[in-house]
Parts: structure tokens; sequence; C-alpha cells
């Protein structure tokens, strides 16, 4: 066992506060590696105040995970002491169901292993994430890393780009149409970049008018300020999609008007309260209501392999392990540009 140094919640209420665990040891399958930096998503803190119920506790946040690997087991192919690697929300699923055959384990119908807040495949014991010095993974779901690209900055892919990279591949959105990305966060600044180099012509859609021009400088087309009644009028009917990452309730409805006829409003965005959705919003126009999660492994690799072909990376702020506590009260008030990213050796 390796002991793992960690920032931890100890209960819903409680701050992140220093802690340590035991990593297991290298299996003939696993990758050991030393994080080197870790992403803050809005999830950890949806996770750690158990805005979604059912969290578990200790619980180390942190899915975002990028490093270098320090020893791998005998058996291990694809990677050797010294490679950069990463780890994203998952470190395992069945493998034999349905969905892990297509390289959907996101999608796991047997329960994939979340990073952290959940369990190993044994269903009992427990994982803990990236908020930590060290990790131990099967080299299944390790990812292989371009050293091409800043290595901080490639952290936030694991989660934030996976997340929008998907659904935008899946409802194929590119040359052709018209995209507006919801929430101006983590996920928000990856989904315009993803769809900007995707092709399409990207609209901001925003609640805080201090982000217009950083939405112009991440390569948004257009701005969309939603308390500006008269602008929100005008933009009825106009989207094809619209990829939804807000974080906070707010009223759906507002936004399907501004789908055209047939568009599709894909949630990646979840807010821990349900919806109220008026169905003559989706019937009067044939609109779609859709959802997704992450991304598998494959398409993860591939969303990697295309950040480091086309240059792509998360805008980050660098911080602080002993900050994270006021990093989190930041990103609830849409205060980060525009993503928190710890650097692991701030963890003394
Ligand atoms: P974030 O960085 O905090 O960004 C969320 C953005 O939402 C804010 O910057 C803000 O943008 C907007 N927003 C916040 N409150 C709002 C409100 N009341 N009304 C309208 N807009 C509001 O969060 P994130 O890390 O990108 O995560 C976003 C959401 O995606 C979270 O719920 C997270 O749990 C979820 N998530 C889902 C998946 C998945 O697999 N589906 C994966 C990762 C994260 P503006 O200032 O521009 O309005
Ligand atoms: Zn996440
Ligand atoms: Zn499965």
């Amino acid at each position: 066992m390796t002991t793992a140094k960690a920032y931890a919640v100890q209960t819903k209420t409680s701050p992140l506060e220093p802690w340590s665990f035991e990593r297991r040891d290298v299996g003939a399958h696993d990758v050991q590696f030393e994080i080197l930096f870790c992403g803050v998503c809005h999830s950890d803190i949806h996770q750690a105040r158990d805005e979604w119920g059912g969290s578990k506790y200790p619980m180390v946040p942190g899915h975002e995970i990028v490093g270098r690997v320090a020893k791998v087991g005998p058996h291990v192919k694809k990677f050797k002491a010294g490679d950069l690697v990463g780890v994203g929300c998952l470190v395992d699923s069945c493998r034999t169901c349905d969905n892990c055959k297509e390289g959907l384990e996101q999608y796991c119908l047997n329960g994939g292993s979340g990073t952290y807040n959940g369990f190993e495949q044994d269903k009992k014991t427990p994982t803990y994430g990236g908020y930590s010095n060290v990790i131990v993974v099967h080299e299944d779901f390790v990812l292989r890393v371009s050293d091409k690209l800043p290595l901080k900055a490639v952290a936030p892919l694991l989660c934030a780009g996976i997340t929008t990279y998907s659904p935008l591949r899946h409802w194929k959105i590119g040359k052709g149409h018209k995209l507006a990305v919801a929430g101006l966060g983590g996920l928000g600044h990856m989904a315009v970049k993803f769809g900007v180099s995707f092709g399409a012509e990207v609209t901001m859609l925003s609640t805080s008018k201090s982000k217009e021009a950083d939405a112009k400088k991440l390569g948004a087309h257009h701005f969309l300020l939603m308390s500006d009644a008269d602008a929100v009028k005008k933009a009825t009917g106009t989207f094809d999609f619209i990829l939804d990452t807000i974080a906070a309730e707010h009223d759906y409805n507002k936004y399907l008007a501004l789908l055209k006829t047939s568009g599709t409003h894909i949630c990646v965005g979840a807010p821990p309260t349900p919806a109220q959705i008026r169905m003559f919003t989706l019937i009067g126009r044939r609109k779609s209501l859709a959802g997704s999660a992450i991304g598998g492994l494959p398409e993860t690799q591939e969303m990697l392999d295309y950040c480091a072909e086309h240059n792509i990376v998360s805008d980050i702020e660098v911080i602080d392990i002993k900050d994270i506590n006021t990093a989190y009260e930041r990103m609830i008030k849409g205060d980060v540009k525009y993503r928190f990213v710890i650097d692991m050796a701030t963890l003394k």
C-alpha cells in the first residue's frame, strides 16, 4: 500500500481539509502515477456538499487528473514509468455489458466505478479522487497525454473537455449548424472551443455581461445576455442546438424557445433540482430535450489526441490546494476564468 496525501471533506458541511489514506498496491494491470495537476469541476462541489444525494464520506474529490507514471504492474503494455497520463471521471466498469463493449463505459449497465464518491467493481472499496498526490488505476482507464501541450491546461480536458466534445460529436454538430452554448464556466468555455473548431456558428448564452469579451476571445461568434429581454426575444427560434452547461436551477423553457423547429437542447449541466418543462414548448416545434454524460474511454483518448493535434487546451487559473475552499466559493459565483487547476506540488 502507498499512503496518499489528500484534501477531503468529512461531512457535507465541512470544508476541504488535509487527510491521508492508503492507495492499493500496484496490481498486474495497474498504473501508479504521481498526480501533478487536478482540475476543479462543479461536480466536485455538487458531490462534496451532497447536492445530488447519496454522497459518501470521507470524500476526496477530483476527476480531472494528470501526472507522470511512477510504477506499472508486470502485465501493463500501454505505459511505462515517466509517461504523462491522465484519468477522468471513471476508474473502472464491468467491461462486459453492451455499453462497455461499445466503449461507452460511462453508461455501464452494471454501474461503472466513479473516480471518487464511488466504489471499485467489488462494490465495497471506496474510490478517492485527484485532490491527492498519487493514484493507482487499471491501465484500461488511464489515458495517454501528449507532451506537446501544457500539462496543467490539459487536466480540465479529462472532464470539461470530454463532456462537451462527446455530445458535439454524437449529434454531429459542425459546419452549417447554429450552436448556442449556455453558461460560460469550465464546461462552457470548452464547448465554445470545440464548437468553433468543428465549424459551427457559436453563440454564447450567458447571465454575465462581463464575460462578453472573453466569449469572443474564446472564439464565439455572438454573445446573448440572457437578461436582455429584447435580444432574447429576437433570438427566438434561431438555434439548431443548445449545449446547456448551467450548474444551477434555471428556466429551461426560456432556452428551449430559442431553438428552431426540430432543434435539440442537450443538457450536460446537472443542477440538483428537478426542472419544470412546458410540453407545448417541445410539441409545438418538434423539439428534443436530451442529456449526455462525460464520454467513454476510446472517445476520451480521441478527444485528447484531437486537442494535441489542434492545440486546444483549457483556460486555467492555477491554485494552491490550501485555497480550494475559496475556489469553490468563487465558482459558485461564476467567478472563474475558466477552470481552477490545483498545482499538486502545493500539497505538502
Ligand atoms: P462552472 O464552471 O461553475 O460553470 C457553470 C456556469 O453556469 C457559470 O459560469 C454560469 O455562466 C452559469 N450559471 C451559473 N448559475 C446560473 C444560473 N442560475 N442561471 C444561468 N446560468 C448560470 O461549472 P462546470 O464545472 O462547467 O459544470 C457545469 C455543470 O455541468 C455542473 O452542474 C456540473 O455538475 C455538470 N457536469 C456534468 C457532466 C456530465 O457528464 N454531464 C460532467 C461535468 C460537469 P454565466 O456566468 O455565463 O451565466
Ligand atoms: Zn467533472
Ligand atoms: Zn458495463
